[in-house]
């Protein structure tokens, strides 16, 4: 095969404890997972119907790289999500034939530029200029299912400049992992590659730059970097 201009980079996460990378096909979001921050948010969660969104592959960055303060905002927020990668796809798998689709789990910022958001919801634009901007994704390594054990009880976090900001249990999810791979696959064939954001628990804020921030799912992983 030849192309007519140089084939892009496949984006990619590095594995704990491996050589071999990631590549990341998709990243799809799950919305409102999280009953206290739909509330923050004012909005209500519909158990029945998850809503999800899209971040294009290359707006993930590596833990430990830079993330650049985005154009065309001032209110630049963080949430806090475990994002679970899968090694296999399918659609309208149930809830087993997701949990084995699994390949691993860690955590990662769902930026979002907030005031764009505000004006989408508004006036009932697509929320792209909001969520899937450039860098709007750090992740951190990730770590193979095998090598963890996820519990109802298992804490997210994220302390800026060393103040926890985010605090929350994966148990307080309203879609469980199986759950929200399930749905998506209704929606979508998933693939071998595809990342998913699985909410953010209460807490989003602003983040400046210059911000340190840690991210954490306990037993999991740990992402750390800084806004610039
Ligand atoms: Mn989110």
């Amino acid at each position: 095969m030849r192309y007519a201009i140089d084939p892009p980079a496949i984006p990619s996460l590095p594995i704990l404890g491996r050589e071999e990378r990631f590549p990341i096909r998709r990243v799809f979001c799950i919305g409102r997972n999280y009953a206290e921050h739909a509330r923050e948010m004012g909005a209500t969660v519909d158990a029945s119907a998850p809503m999800f969104f899209c971040k294009p592959a290359d707006a993930v960055l590596a833990d430990g790289t830079d993330v650049p303060y985005p154009t065309a905002t001032s209110e630049l927020h963080h949430e806090v999500e475990m994002v679970v990668a899968l090694k296999a796809g399918g659609s309208n798998l149930d809830a087993g034939q997701a949990a084995q689709a699994v390949f691993g789990y860690g955590v990662g910022l769902d930026l979002t530029r907030r005031d764009l958001q505000a004006i989408a919801k508004a006036k009932g634009h697509p929320w792209d200029v909001a969520k899937a901007f450039d860098h709007s994704a750090p992740v951190s390594a990730l770590r193979p299912a095998g090598e963890t054990t996820l519990h109802a009880g298992t804490r997210i976090s994220l302390a800026v400049n060393g103040q926890v900001r985010q605090q929350g249990r994966l148990g307080e999810m309203v879609h469980g992992v199986a759950d929200i791979i399930a749905a998506l696959s209704t929606l979508f064939e998933l693939k071998p590659g595809d990342l998913i954001f699985t909410g953010t628990p209460a807490g989003v804020a602003a983040l400046q730059r210059g911000d340190r921030f840690r991210a954490e799912v306990e037993g999991v992983a740990v992402l750390e970097s800084r806004i610039v």
